[in-house]
């Protein structure tokens, strides 16, 4: 740290990403990306020309994306906005909705929220998910703090049905919800529509698990038009031109391919069951996911001794060391070709312990 750095910042314990490695070829199964490359149209529509616009600003209305994104869900496109990132529209909907008031979240979700609360200087309280690792609804309805919750959770995969979201939705009615779908395209049923009726939803996504687009940066959020107003204020006073051209038409595209995105989400949630079966004839353990990952423990190792052996063999998975899940390790679902390897070494490790 400079002598320079803000001293109100001087404890911010910044997001650790998943480990990118350089030093040999890994099976990557750490970061929750998509095995699959991005639609073949996405790729198309950036080698058509596009690039020859960059010495021109993207479109600060994200237009073509924001339509593509509506057509999907038919809703109005005043209803849509895209980010750098889900992440930043995150941020801005941290910004916009609990500034000046607080946030809640379960203990164990996604890591970049407390990040954020504390950068923006947010306070904010952890509820504990329960012995199966699921979002009790009932925990928040005496919150009074902005309520921000994964679904599928992060981490866990845990996933809460619609009837349920709606329940937190309308116990909260005086408060934003922020419902980060990152993982709903792997089997769960989005809360989007539910914006039609609840003006305190905000359902944000991502491009990059179940869209393919990691690389491309772009996510965005879907809420009644006075919130995604109120998210707009925030971005123009924020980086107006928050998406970047070559990735706008990529991710309009990748969300007009339906046929392709079908058939990727369908594939991830076969090699999911392919790779929980085979888990549990192993003696893992886990909670049921929804998601394109795994949480997995197993008695006879602990979570960061078998991540240790899985990276010595090539397969990169991540240990997280929250301390309800510091027995774990949380497997990304690739090809089946790279859960097969997977499988593989996870028995070598296991055989080599007798
Ligand atoms: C991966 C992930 C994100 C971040 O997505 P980006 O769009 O890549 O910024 C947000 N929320 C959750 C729960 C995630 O797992």
């Amino acid at each position: 740290m400079s002598r320079f750095f803000s001293d109100k910042l001087s404890a911010l314990e910044p997001y650790t990403p998943g480990e990118q490695p350089r030093d040999m070829v890994y099976i990557k199964l750490n970061t929750n990306e998509s095995p699959y490359p991005p639609s073949p149209s996405a790729i198309a529509v950036i080698e058509s020309g596009e690039a020859d616009l960059l010495n021109l600003y993207s479109d600060p209305t994200s237009r073509v994306l924001h339509q593509a994104i509506a057509d999907y869900y038919g809703i109005s496109s005043d209803r849509v906005i895209a980010s750098n990132g889900s992440d930043e529209v995150l941020a801005f909907a941290f910004n916009a909705f609990a500034s000046g008031k607080s946030l809640a979240f379960p203990d164990v979700t996604y890591g970049f929220y407390p990040v954020f609360a504390n950068l923006f200087g947010i306070p904010y309280k952890t509820v504990a998910l329960d012995d199966t690792f699921t979002i009790r609804v009932e925990d928040y309805a005496d919150i009074d703090s902005t309520v921000v919750i994964a679904n599928p959770n992060a981490q866990t995969g845990t996933y809460l049905p619609l009837y349920k979201i709606e329940e937190l939705v309308a116990q909260n009615c005086d408060r934003v919800v922020i419902v980060d779908e990152a993982y709903i395209d792997f089997g769960g049923e989005s809360a989007v529509p539910l914006t039609d009726r609840y003006d305190n939803l905000l359902v944000v996504q991502t491009f990059s698990k179940s869209r393919n687009l990691a690389g491309a940066r772009v996510g965005f959020a879907v809420g009644s038009a006075d919130l995604i107003a109120d998210l707009n204020r925030v971005k123009y006073s924020f980086n107006p031109y928050n998406v970047n051209r070559l990735s706008m038409v990529a991710a309009a595209e990748a969300m007009k391919d339906r046929q392709y995105f079908t058939e990727c989400t369908r594939k991830i949630i076969e090699t999911r069951e392919y790779t929980a079966d085979a888990l549990n004839k192993l003696d893992f353990t886990y909670p049921v996911s929804m998601s394109n990952f795994i949480l997995a423990r197993c008695d006879q190792i602990s979570g960061k001794e078998l991540y240790q052996k899985l990276k010595s063999k090539g397969v990169l998975v991540r240990h997280l060391s929250d301390e309800r899940i510091t027995d774990y390790i949380r497997i990304t679902i690739g090809s089946k070709e790279q859960m097969e390897m997977f499988i593989q070494k996870i028995t070598e490790i296991l055989e080599e312990l007798k």
